[in-house]
């Protein structure tokens, strides 16, 4: 199966908590290697959880995945993937 990057995104928690199956997390990461949107994403995800290890919380500040999914749309739009933003 192909992903594209909305159903990555519904994995990515799942992929760092090692709970996908082994097919779906092949898939993601095959998804993951030519796109720098979910790739920044897993990224910024993954930080978050080291921020919050220490008590295993999980959830995320109130409303950042619909800022952050709506910043990726905006993104997305603007495809090809979007060059470093200069300041
Ligand atoms: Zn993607």
């Amino acid at each position: 199966m192909v992903l594209n990057c909305r159903h990555v995104w519904e994995y990515i928690s799942g992929y760092l908590d090692n709970t996908l199956d082994e097919q779906t997390r092949a898939d993601v990461e095959r998804h993951l290697e030519h796109c720098e949107i979910c790739s920044a994403i897993l990224d910024s995800t993954r930080n978050i959880l080291i921020l919050t290890a220490d008590d295993r919380v999980f959830e995320l500040p109130v409303g950042y995945s619909e800022r952050l999914h709506a910043r990726l749309r905006e993104a997305m739009l603007k495809s090809p993937p979007p060059e470093p933003q200069s300041p």
